[in-house]
């Protein structure tokens, strides 16, 4: 018998993170003021960020080295295993071999604190107490908590009001790793305060919550924001994920043939999937391809136009697929992934089509991860089950053709805290629910006018 996980000893987990910008120059597109509407210098951003990381957002160095105390951090779960899904081979009577890196094996669960580990430790060394943040589900919050407490940094965390309701098990944990968090909208801000001026009942969104945190930070010196997808260092702190995939398949002896992973912000696909860009750019066979809910579909069903990063316009404002940042989500959906734009990196990689992009309804999606869990014993994360979903469906595309395809997925959590969304299935609660033409092209109208 061959274990079915591939594992990196600790002497080969990445030193270094990629930068697909070196490879991609032409991917970069410009951030601007949210105020003059010109590109952002980095002075503009200091009050939001540390410097280290408003070099990292524009580097186009390759290779950036991971300062040792961060090393330090990862390491308390690093390097993950990657896994063959031999049992889920089996079950589907596929040809396709399919592995899955797992990234639900972090303390908080999820791939998260990959970023909010390094984005503590710079806030940390550069003199900052404090760090305000927004989270939707959860995730982020716990990850940026927990990071904060292995720095003895303060942690403010804005909760998008349904999740603070429907998902309490997440707070909970917030408040373990010792931060303090609020449902958002809230009362702390100028911004939550107007909204809920508008409608008390406001179930709010991230694109509020991070109007809240960008608000909290520029109103206290001590206080830095930090967000946990979309921009470029994210996704830079994130290709340790595909660093380690890469040498592991090369370890089982494999070439990917497809590598998936599911996007709200781009984050844990884009961590996951840039390091394998350059092989794309030799003319490698390889599709790589993002997972989006069909509730939510800002790649494949808005526009790539220049949109505000939060819904109050106080965030800087970036190239991206967007759905307008006054899009509010179905409450009706249940698994994450609700941002209103894509990272501007992802983006512009789907304008060169380098990635491909696709949408699944909600209830399917639930179902491949039953199947999963069935098979391969993890119950993964509402939002990573989009990844699952296609990753079966390329598999059972492969039973037809009969191609033996090397499929990668990565698991980007477990699902242990947000059994509410699979309780929501079970008992027939969900609907699929396909975002309406009009609500995107309503918002579509509140994409401010840029002249470069
Ligand atoms: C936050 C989260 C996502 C979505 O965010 P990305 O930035 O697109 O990765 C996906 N899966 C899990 C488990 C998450 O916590």
């Amino acid at each position: 018998m061959k274990s079915p996980r591939v594992l990196l000893p600790w002497e080969e987990m990445p030193r270094q993170w990629y930068n697909v910008y070196a490879d991609v120059p032409d991917a970069a597109t410009p951030v601007l003021h949210p105020g003059t509407m010109q590109p952002v210098k980095p002075d503009d951003l200091a009050p939001l960020f540390p410097m280290a990381v408003i070099e990292q957002e524009v580097s186009r160095q390759r290779w950036i080295d991971i300062p040792q105390e961060v090393l330090e951090v990862l390491a308390l779960w690093r390097p993950t295993p990657l896994h063959r899904a031999r049992n889920l081979e089996k079950a589907l009577e596929t040809p396709a071999r399919i592995y899955y890196k797992n990234e639900s094996q972090s303390p908080p669960g999820s791939h998260k604190p990959n970023t909010a580990v390094a984005q503590a430790y710079y806030n940390k060394r550069e003199g900052v107490k404090r760090i305000a943040t927004e989270t939707g589900a959860g995730q982020w919050g716990s990850a940026l908590s927990f990071a904060c407490a292995q720095f003895g940094l303060e942690c403010m965390v804005y909760m998008v009001r349904v999740s603070f309701d429907q998902k309490p098990y997440r707070k909970s944990m917030i408040q373990t790793w010792g931060a303090n968090v609020v449902a958002s909208p809230s009362r702390l801000t100028k911004a939550g305060r107007t909204a809920l001026a508008n409608d008390p009942d406001c179930p709010g969104s991230l694109g509020l919550a991070i109007s809240e945190a960008v608000e909290d930070a520029f109103g206290r010196d001590d206080t830095h924001y930090s967000l946990g997808s979309v921009l470029s260092h994210v996704i830079l702190h994130q290709t340790i994920v595909g660093l380690e995939t890469k040498k592991q398949l090369a370890a089982a002896g494999e070439r990917p043939n497809v590598l998936i992973g599911c996007v709200g912000g781009g984050s844990n696909f884009g961590g996951f999937a840039m390091p394998f860009i350059p092989d794309k750019l030799d003319g490698q066979d390889l599709r790589i391809v993002a997972v989006e809910p069909e509730s939510c579909p800002s790649i494949t069903r808005g526009q790539y136009v220049f949109d505000y990063g939060d819904t109050a316009g106080m965030a800087p404002i970036v190239k991206m697929h967007t759905l307008g940042h006054t899009f509010m989500p179905p409450r009706i959906h249940a698994g994450g992934l609700r941002y209103h734009g894509m990272a501007p990196l992802i983006s512009a990689l789907v304008e060169k089509k380098l990635i491909e992009a696709t949408a699944r309804h909600q209830k399917t999606c639930f179902e491949a991860a039953i199947q999963f869990a069935r098979t391969e014993g993890i119950i993964v994360a509402p939002e990573t089950s989009h990844a699952v979903r296609v990753a079966i469906d390329e598999a059972l595309e492969c039973k037809k053709t009969g191609e033996a395809k090397v499929i990668a997925f990565n698991l980007s959590g477990h699902g242990h805290v947000d059994m509410a969304a699979y309780d929501a299935f079970f008992s027939g609660k969900l609907e699929d629910y396909a975002y309406p033409e009009e609500a995107i092209r309503e918002a579509m109208k509140s994409v401010p006018e840029v002249k470069l």
